[in-house]
């Protein structure tokens, strides 16, 4: 079943959306060589314990198997759900991947980024480029009308225009008061086809991108998939809230969120006709 919020739900969500956007923004901050992923984990679990919220991954049960940590931590050829580790030391060339979502509230929200650590090379950079990308052209699609299909296709379409591959085996989904609800929001597939989007709607939409080929494998701690071919894997997700006006994207910050979307008078008219959005005047 796929669950609509009200309006004031998704206040509430935007609320819970704008403490992941913070604490991501300080975790860029602190990421250069020589910081190790628990460290930047422990930054998150006292961010969001200020902000009298909960994390959204530790805890988290797959088939009898428990998330331990407040971040999900994806270096180079790590695609998602890497475990933070004090052993694990971001090196100068490095691209990480950090994923954090918060449950603030009752509702849960949930983002993504990928980042350099300090200079890396000219491929990274263009797979961290064409993976943001395919992230806003997906969002775009994000209207009443369209379907997931759409959605797909566009970012699916921009990624393999680039020579890099879509990953399979995880998908986008929606949100809500349960971290993974439905529909499922795959980076992969066919125009007009899938459920078709209504207001009310919130999904995360998550393109994860291989440099090289599509296959992923889980190594042995049971959460950490890398790419089979040990090329290196990008990975930006955002909160959306589907809206009459159009996308409300929930976990971006400022400026951003307008510019990228290039839809900025759209998004103002989300907000005057709705019922204030709670936190928006700091965003
Ligand atoms: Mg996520
Ligand atoms: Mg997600």
């Amino acid at each position: 079943m796929i669950v609509l919020k009200s309006r004031q739900e998704i206040a509430l969500m935007q609320a819970s959306g704008a403490i992941v956007a913070e604490i991501l923004a300080q975790l860029k901050a602190a990421i250069r060589p020589g910081v190790t992923t628990a460290e930047l984990d422990e930054i998150a679990a006292r961010e969001t314990r200020r902000h009298k919220a909960r994390p959204a991954f530790k805890g988290y049960e797959v088939a009898g198997r428990v998330f331990p940590a407040t971040l999900c931590v994806a270096v180079n050829d790590e695609v998602v759900h890497g475990i933070p580790s004090p052993r694990r030391t971001l090196q100068e060339g490095d691209m990480v991947g950090i994923d954090f979502g918060v449950c603030y509230q009752g509702f849960f929200s949930d983002s993504a980024v990928t980042l350099a650590v300090g200079e890396v090379d000219e491929e990274s950079r263009r797979l961290m480029r064409v993976t943001e990308e395919s992230l806003w052209l997906g969002i775009a699609q994000m209207k009443v009308g369209k379907r997931v299909g759409d959605v797909s296709a566009a970012v699916q379409e921009h990624v393999e225009s680039e020579g890099f591959s879509v990953v399979r085996e995880f998908v986008g989904h929606g949100i809500g008061t349960q971290l993974h609800e439905l529909p499922q929001l795959p980076n992969f597939g066919q125009r007009d086809r899938g459920v078709r989007l209504r207001a009310g709607m919130v999904l995360a939409i998550e393109p994860m991108v291989n440099a090289g080929g599509a296959p992923v494998r889980v190594l042995s701690d049971g959460w950490t998939a890398v790419t089979c071919d040990g090329s290196r894997s990008a990975h930006y997700e955002h909160s959306v809230a589907i809206t009459e006006e159009g996308p409300l994207v929930l976990t971006a910050s400022g400026e951003k969120r307008v510019a990228s979307l290039g839809t900025a008078s759209g998004r103002d008219q989300a907000f005057a006709s709705g019922a204030p959005l709670q936190g928006e005047s700091q965003a």
